[in-house]
Formats: structure tokens, sequence, C-alpha cells
């Protein structure tokens, strides 16, 4: 029997999309959509509606842990508290650093900030959102005077004109795009994409300008000038909202004095950005979206600020269907901001810079040790631990060893700190691997608490499942180290509707409206009230208030005067750029159904088949200059450090540069960690890193085999000098290329096996092996060795892992031909994760049955009818075959 559903939010995205959990009573739960969530009203994506598959204990950390070994909390609290101590005592409150995370809920946030900002005394605080959206909110505060988002979701569906600039929001923000495109076939909204890269968000759209990387300020510097030349800047209505127009237009004018200096600096057609400006100043709702191509940037608080002029100087901002947009990527990477949780904040949207502030939170916490300036960011945070000026270093659910860049040297100053304490929900992780101390956390499903969306709006995340093993929530487990420093007084909180209450107090604390974020209107909510909390968008004032949709509409700015302020830009290219030792510009990011470092997404079948290697995408022009060929693998070479990859070749990669996922580790890989390659230049005013533009040299990696294996059990270290792996159904599918004698390939490969019946297949020239085991009718394990580039569809043989039932005789035989039967074609790589359906499958389909349109898909093969993320391959999929 099922139990009673449970509204909770998404733990992926920025986008926020409401549950509804059935537990299972037996440590799992259906998942759907809440139709009644206003982010997402029922839809959910492919990585939102395979959560079902990632609540397993597999991996998981479920006891804290001490030099390895289990120990009990007690213990493992005091080692912490200890540690904290003996840290703070030897070498001062600025030897102590916490390292967060925008997985945490608001409440675990809070508590952290509260803890090392007023009651150690450290500014060491930093969360992995640094790497996400900083430059966003230092442009927030520069423009605003506050990080403020001023719009909503449904300004996406009443806009006329949406611009996407850096963000792929077709794979990174799935619903909110779902929600575009329904409004876009409703009333035809116009699309640009601004990317260097042609993204699945491009297959919709009227217009895609591929721009040079890192030229972006430039456009919008250009754009600026040519509203003004069309006499579309009210000066009088600028100048009663905002100051400083003239300013900005003048470092415009020397940056992009007109269409060719544009066209030069972003690489593109003159013909493109005149449309571009034609269709922006045709259409006054416009949301200019942007995201990470915008962010992780040397300059991305220059090129959001561009993007803010623009908006400011048309008076395009707080009004439905218009406004600049920053999309955030981690579900909670916006309470973090709320909370204070960046180095550089103090708490509740408090800073250092304002006058009051830090006495103000000294007297709400009743801080004995207020900090009084800002901390160093992430990067410099690491600096810092490598220099050995920081002795003990918490981090708390993420995992910087690989998501940093310049990941080795990280790894190295983690290797050399003196204590890491690691709170993690997963026992795989690099991160987790070099902690002294291991504290097992609550997952998704088993905590509870709130987050925030990128359209400010609080949901709750609730608990379905109950707490696995001896894990803790994380508001309680840095509680208790609270307690056990001598805090008791001021961490003595019940449960996370303490925490919210105290936060939402904070937020109205002294506040009068003076600043944005206030949402004091909740601080009164009983425990019945907190448990039923709807989501809701700050500010909320007063108890009866319904939340905000949107903000300066008619001005109400958060600066002494209240009005915005324009920022002068001036166009800078990225802090490393190519020669002719390191040519290539390779940019990181998402998959479509990955998520940060497969911790979650690692587990669920569906999704991992759809990239079940870490795959970089080249221009066909630089991967012939590299004698590389498509389906080979590549060496990626930086100044910082080496990779290696499946080559895509694409001609949606733009010349001189490449593409590759941010996702992969030590866990799931023998050296796909991409952010090995990358350095450390960050903006000078929000610390982000520059994670898009690393300049890069390839290699082609000569290899005499490739293996596909399919194995019961997870293998930790496959033998092979190039592995990926990746869950399937009942089994782990491990990709491998290496160099010598295929036959001592399998050999290695068949020591790693566990015992049962072993069925073995050699082909004549000795150059294809197979091998298959079978313990008590079951197939345990079956592996490939096989030259490169024939590789054999293992559809059929993954299938066989699925069954309850013991091997038929038939299957049996056919087990060596990896086939049921002449009829069994090839399925090829997933593309709709939902009813998995694959690349060769789709093609076939759409050739012998001459089929022109998606639904025509969907009626035959399902694909593109469930979560709908898929639908912009299938899209381009069509144009490719038919
Ligand atoms: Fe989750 Fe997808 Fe919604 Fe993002 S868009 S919150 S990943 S379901």
């Amino acid at each position: 029997m099922t139990a009673a559903p449970v509204r909770t939010t998404c733990p992926y995205c920025g986008v926020g999309c409401g549950i509804v959990a059935v537990p299972d009573r037996c440590g799992g739960a259906a998942i759907a959509g809440d139709p009644s969530h206003p982010a997402n009203f029922g839809r959910l994506c492919s990585k939102g509606a395979a959560l079902g598959e990632t609540l397993s204990l597999e991996g998981r950390l479920l006891y804290p842990e001490i030099g390895g070994q289990r120990v009990g909390w007690d213990a493992a609290l005091d080692a912490v508290a200890d540690g904290l101590r003996d840290a703070h005592d030897r070498f001062g409150p600025q030897a102590l650093a916490f390292y967060v995370s925008g997985q945490l809920l608001t409440e675990d946030y809070y508590v952290a900030n509260k803890l090392i900002k007023g009651f150690i005394g450290s500014p060491n605080l930093d969360t992995n959102s640094r790497l996400c959206m900083a430059s966003s909110v230092a442009g927030h505060r520069r423009a605003f005077g506050s990080d403020t988002v001023p719009g909503c979701y449904a300004d996406f569906e009443q806009a006329d004109l949406v611009v996407l600039v850096g963000s792929n929001l077709a794979w990174c923000h799935p619903v909110l795009y779902q929600r575009l495109m329904a409004a876009r076939a409703a009333h035809g909204t116009r699309l640009v994409v601004i990317d260097p890269r042609r993204t699945a968000s491009c297959a919709d759209a009227d217009l895609h300008l591929g721009l040079a990387p890192g030229s972006d300020a430039l456009l919008f510097s250009g754009l600026l000038i040519e509203l003004d030349r069309r006499g579309l800047i009210d000066r009088a209505a600028v100048a009663a909202t905002a100051s400083g127009l003239e300013h900005a237009l003048t470092a415009a004018w020397a940056a992009a004095p007109d269409l060719p200096a544009i066209a030069a600096g972003c690489g593109l057609a003159t013909g493109d950005i005149a449309r571009f400006f034609d269709l922006f100043a045709q259409h006054e709702r416009v949301v200019t979206a942007y995201s990470q191509g915008v962010n992780q940037s040397s300059s991305g608080t220059d090129k959001v600020n561009a993007i803010l002029n623009v908006h400011l100087s048309t008076g395009r901002i707080g009004r439905p269907g218009m406004g600049p947009f920053s999309l955030t990527g981690q579900p909670n990477a916006m309470g973090g901001r709320e909370v204070g949780a960046l180095a550089n904040q103090l708490a509740a949207h408090m800073d250092y810079g304002d006058p009051g502030a830090i006495d103000r939170v000294r007297r709400f916490w009743h801080a004995p040790a207020i900090v009084t300036g800002p901390g160093p960011k992430a990067v410099e945070l690491f600096e810092r631990v490598a220099q050995g000026a920081i002795k003990a270093l918490w981090i708390i659910a993420t995992n910087p060893a690989v998501s940093l860049p310049q990941s080795d040297f990280v790894r190295r100053a983690l290797d050399a700190c003196p204590l890491v304490v690691v709170s993690d929900v997963m026992r795989w992780s690099d991160t987790v691997a070099r902690a002294h101390i291991r504290l097992s956390a609550l997952g998704w499903g088993e905590k509870d608490g709130t987050v925030t969306n990128s359209e400010r709006r609080i949901s709750r995340q609730r608990a379905f499942l109950s707490p696995p093993g001896e894990a803790r929530a994380d508001w309680w487990i840095i509680s208790e180290v609270a307690k056990r420093l001598g805090f008791g007084a001021a961490f003595n909180y019940r449960g996370p509707g303490d925490i919210f209450r105290e936060h939402a107090a904070l937020s109205g604390f002294e506040n009068g409206g003076a600043r944005d974020f206030d949402i004091s209107g909740l601080a009164t909510l009983d425990d019945a009230g907190y448990a039923a909390l709807t989501p809701v968008q700050w500010p909320v004032t007063t108890s009866d208030h319904a939340g905000t949709e949107r903000l300066f509409g008619a001005g109400g700015y958060f600066t002494d005067d209240r009005r915005a302020r324009f920022v002068p830009v001036t166009p800078r290219p990225p802090a490393h750029p190519t020669d002719d030792d390191f040519p290539i510009l390779l940019n990181t990011g998402r998959e479509r159904d990955h998520w940060h470092t497969l911790n979650r997404s690692g587990k669920s079948p569906r999704l991992a088949l759809c990239a079940p290697e870490p795959q970089i995408a080249l221009h066909p022009m630089d991967a012939q200059r590299a004698a590389l060929a498509d389906d080979g693998l590549v060496q990626l070479e930086s100044r910082w450090g080496a990779t290696v990859a499946r080559v895509r070749v694409s001609a949606d990669q733009s010349c001189g540069t490449a593409f590759g996922p941010m996702h992969w580790n030590d866990q799931f890989s023998s050296g796909g960690r991409i952010n090995a390659l990358g350095h450390s230049a960050i903006d000078p005013v929000s610390g982000q890193p520059e994670l898009k533009a690393i300049p890069v040299r390839l290699k082609a990696v000569a290899i005499d085999w490739e293996a596909t294996a399919l194995l019961r059990d997870r293998l930790a270290a496959p033998p092979a000098s190039y592995w990926a792996l990746a869950s399937g159904i009942g089994h782990w599918r491990v990709l491998a290329a290496g160099s010598g004698e295929p036959a001592a390939a399998v050999a290695a490969f068949a020591a790693t096996l566990p015992p049962g019946e072993r069925l073995a297949l050699q082909d004549r020239a000795g150059r294809r092996h197979r091998l298959a085991v079978v313990e008590q009718g079951r197939l345990v394990a079956w592996i490939e060795v096989a030259p490169p580039g024939t590789h054999t569809d293992v559809t059929w043989i993954a299938s066989l892992f699925a069954k309850a039932a013991a091997l038929t005789d038939a299957e049996r035989r056919a087990l060596l031909a990896a086939r049921a039967g002449p009829s069994t074609a090839p399925e090829g790589p997933i593309v709709c994760a939902c009813y998995s359906v694959g690349r060769a499958r789709l093609r076939r389909v759409i050739r012998e049955r001459e089929i022109g349109d998606v639904p025509g898909i969907g009626a035959a093969l399902g694909a593109g009818t469930g979560c709908g993320s898929c639908i912009p391959e299938l899209r381009v999929l069509l144009a490719e075959t038919i």
C-alpha cells in the first residue's frame, strides 16, 4: 500500500518545479509534477521525471566516519568541534572556513552562515553558487542597489520577444523553456539566442547570433547606442528612475561606435546584428534571460550590467512581459543569497558596505564575534587553503575536487589541509574521499525546509522518506557543532521551522522598506503554517501579504536616492586568449540529462544512457586539423591540466572552439574531469571564475581496442586506460578503450568478474572477443572487446539484466551473438529518456514511415510526448533525416 502524496520541490535546477511524491513504503516513490505549483503547473523535465530512480541507498554515506571508520554522532561532532576549536585557538578565526552549496536548504544555509560569521568570527564562508551566478548578484547590486530579480516566469509567456544570452534554456531550465514554447505556439513569441554554440535552444529560434566567446558586452553596448540613435530612450523618464545614462552611453560609444566595429568584435555579420537590433527596438515586451554563458566570465559582471543598461534605458523592467532575468543554476542558489552565504555578504541581503548592518546583525543574533569585512571568494578561498592559511575546512553538500577550476590544484590543497570535514549524502565523491571526518547528511526526499527559485519564489521541500542509517539534517549537524563550541543558546532549534522564522524575522529587522529582501510577513508562521506553506514570491512584508510578482516597474530601487544606476561598461576579451600552443577555446557546461558531478543523476539509468561518457564537441575543421575522427578519443590539454573524452564532430560548434561537459569525475570516468583544464582567472567584481574560455590543444589518443562491459556489480576501477561508467537497469555499463592485445584486455576484465559459468567467443582474426558470465541462471556480466569503432548495440543484452526470471535456453544461446534474432535492430544513443528511444531507431522510423513532424514521431514511438525535454533534438533529427 502506498502512503499519502507529499508536495515538495525538485532538487535540480533553479526553475524550482513543484513535485508530488507518493512513497511506496519500500524506500522509493512515484514522482509526478505538481499541477498546483506556479513554477511548472504539473510539468517536469527528464531529470525531474527520473527522480524516482535516484532514491536508492547505493553509494550513500549512512554513518559518520573518522579516518574512514564508522563512529557514533557524538564522537564525530566532538571531533569536528575539537578540530575547529583547536585551529581557532592556535591560528585565529581566519584559519577556519566553510564551503557550502546551492544544494542546501535555506535553513541549513542560514545556520552555517550564522555560526561562522556571528559566533566563530570568521568571514571565510563561500558557496559553490559563486561558480554559477555571482556575476548576476554583483551586476544587480551595482544597478539596483540590491540583489533583486525584478521579474517572474510569467514574463516569458507575456513577452513578445525573448532573448537568451549564454543560456541553453532548452537543456538547463527545460520546464521554463516548455512554458516559453507554449507561449510561442499560442501567440508567436519571437526568440533570439545569443551563444557561441548552436545549442538545442536554437532549434526554435528566429535568430541565432553565434558571437565570438566573451563579446556579449560589446553587442549590448552596441544595442544601447542603437536604441538611443532610434530615439527610444526617453531621457526625462529615465532620469526619474535611474542615473548615469550619459556615462554609460559614452562608454558604449567608445566600444561600439558602429555596426562594422560590433561585427568585427563579435565575429557576426552586420545584417544579423541589425536584425537583432530591429527586433529589440520593435518589441517593447522583451525579456533578456541570461545564465552561465554571461556569468562565468572574467568580465561577467560587466556583461550583466551591459544587459541591465539596455533594459533600464527603455524602462523595460518590472512590467508584464519585460525585464532582464538571471536564471539560477541550482535549486537554492537564491536561498543562499538570501541568507548571506556568499563571502562578500553578511546576512539577509545586508552586506559589509551597508553602514549599520554589521551592528544590526550582531544585535539580532546576539553574536559574540560578528565579522566586520568580507572573506575570500571560492577560488581565493582554496588558494588560502593551499597556502596553509586555512587549517580547518568544512565542506557541505558540494564537490569542489571536481567542480572548481584547476581541480588538480584544489585536490592538492585539500590533501595538504590539516582538517577537512565533509558533510555529504554520498560516499562516492572525489571530495568525500579526501575528508578526515565524514558526516552523513540527509538527501532529497528525506529533508525538510525551503528553497527559492529564480523568480524569488520560496517553496517547501518536504520529507517523504525516512532518514536512512544515521543520516541527519545539515541544520542539525551544524547546530550540534555550534553547541559543542559553546553557542548552545543561539542554536537551540527544534526544527527547520524555528530557523525559518528567525531568518524571516531578521529580513524584516530594522528594515522599514530599506532592503529588498523582506519576508517578515512569514516570521509569525506557527509550525502548522510552516508545514503548509504554499509557494510565495518575496518580498512578503505582512502576514496577509500574497507575495510580490514583480519589482521596479515604477522605480523604487534600493539605492540612496531610490534610482537605479547605469554602469559604464568597457568590454574585455577572455583573460586567457588562444595562441599557437593552445589554439582552441574550450567552453564547459551541462548535458541535458546530467546534473553537476553525477552523484544523483548518475544513479538514473534513463538519464545515464543519454550521455554515458564525457564527450567533446568539435567543429569539423578543428577535428580534421587534429586528425580526430568522430567517436574517437581526444586528449585535451591546457596549461593547467588534461582530460580525455570521446570526440563529437559537430557543425553546431563554431570553428576554433570546443565544448565539454562538467559532470564526469573519478567515480564515473578515468579522466573526464573537465575542470582539471580550468584556470583561476576570475571576474574582479564578482569573483566568479571564467569556466567558459579555456585555451586548450587537442591530441588524438591511439587505441587498439574498445570494450563494452555490462556488469551486475559496480566496478570501481575498470582495467583500461580509458573508461566511463554509466548506470543501467540492473547493471552498470562500462565503456572502455586501450592499447595492446584485445585478448589481454579480455583477460584483465575477466579477472574482475564474479564466479559463474563463463561463455566465451573469439572471432577468427582474434580481434573481437565476447565473454558472458551466468550465475544461477542469471546474467551477471557481459563483455565485448572489439576493434575501435565497431561497437555492438547492446540494447538486447542490457534488457536481460532487468529480467526477474532466469535466462531461457534461447537467450543463453543468443548471448554471444548479442541479439535475440535477426530482427533485433540497433537502438543507438538514447534521445528520449522517458520512453528510452534511441537515435538509430528514431532515424530508421522517421525514414521508413516518412514522418515529417514531432507529433508524428510521438505517435509512432512515444518520443517527445513525456517530459518534452527531447523535442528540440527531435526537430534537429527530423531536419537531418528527412
Ligand atoms: Fe527539476 Fe527539470 Fe523543473 Fe529544473 S526544469 S526544477 S530539473 S523538473
